[in-house]
């Protein structure tokens, strides 16, 4: 009945809102390309003031745009739909097809900035991800929201307006890629969604925002010194997949089978979330030491959500490799990257050093 109901409501937006792809403004202006992808910016829910329990992924991108009102007055709007998905069903499929079509865009002149409407659940990843493989300096922003396109004060339609006037910006260019939500503009690499449902979610942690999208005026205080886009060594040129890395979450009385099993698996890489500046349960520690004799690497990285994992020679000596500040997610995809070009700890440890 449920489902019914929610077919109905979409059918209904979709009277309303008809496909539309682009939305002129005069000459002149910027042209940005807004690519969709699902979330809850596309989310619809029975009623106004259900927020947490909807279907994500429903609005196409032209019901999107035609959800932010001016927006035709900031820039030239084109719209593309890569998928329409909760973001936690994100592959690297995905990531590969909308990074390639990234890059793509970036080389056409015409072509000022992109926006990527995005779930948040796992935003930080893909912004990551694009922040590594992406090849230029025009602006590229995720942007999402935490609220369904029917709730009241949904979040949606003012963060896509924010995230269009930073794409169009001159000062967004060569940042990397960016995240703009509830007002801040954060970098792809130190941005991490802090809370379940609140739309303050997206921090950079100890590290602070970039800036601020405040009446369509662009902010920015500081910038990443970490490699990234124009100056990153990373291409997924001719790329058809990603080698397979793990994450295990480290907790007290741990075992060695999760291990085993990413190994047996065939992970290439592992990325183990340890407890405080990284530390390992021993017989899982062993079981890891055995991957790395292998040639899986391994990284450490921290479940506590700041700071950063220091090497220690308890470590460092069996060749395991320190995580930095990357938080697990976000180190896994730097091993991902890594892992296709070499699989040496030593060079691994220099590319955790320098994104
Ligand atoms: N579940 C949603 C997602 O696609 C959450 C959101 O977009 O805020 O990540």
């Amino acid at each position: 009945m449920k489902r019914l109901a929610f077919i109905f409501v979409f059918f209904a937006f979709s009277l309303i809102h008809p496909m539309i792809v682009s939305a002129e403004g005069p000459q002149n202006m910027p042209h940005i390309v807004i690519i969709a992808t699902g979330g809850t910016i596309a989310g619809v829910a029975l009623s106004s003031t259900e927020t947490k329990d909807y279907k994500p992924g429903v609005l196409d991108v032209g019901s999107l745009i035609k959800s932010v009102p001016g927006i035709e007055k900031v820039a030239k709007i084109s719209g593309e739909q890569i998928a329409n998905i909760d973001s936690s069903h994100i592959t690297n499929d995905i990531w590969l097809k909308l990074a390639n079509r990234v890059n793509e865009l970036l080389l056409k002149k015409e072509i000022d900035g992109i926006v990527i409407t995005h779930g948040t659940d796992t935003m930080e990843e893909t912004a990551y991800f694009l922040n590594l493989v992406v090849k230029g300096e025009k602006p590229v922003v995720l942007t999402g929201s935490m609220r369904p396109s029917t709730a009241i004060s949904a979040d949606g339609p003012l963060n896509l307006l924010n995230a269009v006037v930073l794409a169009s910006s001159k000062d967004a260019r060569g940042k990397g890629v960016l995240v703009a939500l509830n007002e801040n503009i954060h970098g792809g690499r130190d941005v991490t969604k802090t809370n379940t449902t609140s739309v303050a979610t997206f921090t950079s942690r100890e590290f602070g925002c970039l800036g601020y999208v405040l009446d369509s005026k662009v902010y920015f205080f500081r910038e990443t010194n970490r490699k990234h886009t124009t100056k990153s060594e990373f291409s997924i040129q001719g790329l058809t997949s990603l080698p397979r890395v793990d994450i295990l979450y480290g907790h007290t009385h741990d075992n060695r089978d999760l291990a085993d099993a990413s190994v047996k698996a065939g992970a290439k890489g592992i990325v183990h979330a340890g407890a405080g500046n990284g530390g390992i349960f021993p017989s899982t520690k062993d079981a890891l030491k055995e991957a790395i004799k292998k040639g899986v690497v391994v990284v450490r990285a921290s479940r506590t959500g700041s700071g950063i994992v220091t090497p220690s020679s308890n470590y460092e000596n069996d060749g395991f490799v320190a995580a930095g500040s990357l938080n697990p997610q976000k180190a896994r995809i730097l091993l991902m990257l890594a892992l296709t070009g070499t699989n040496n700890p030593a060079e691994i440890r220099r590319i955790f050093d320098e994104y």
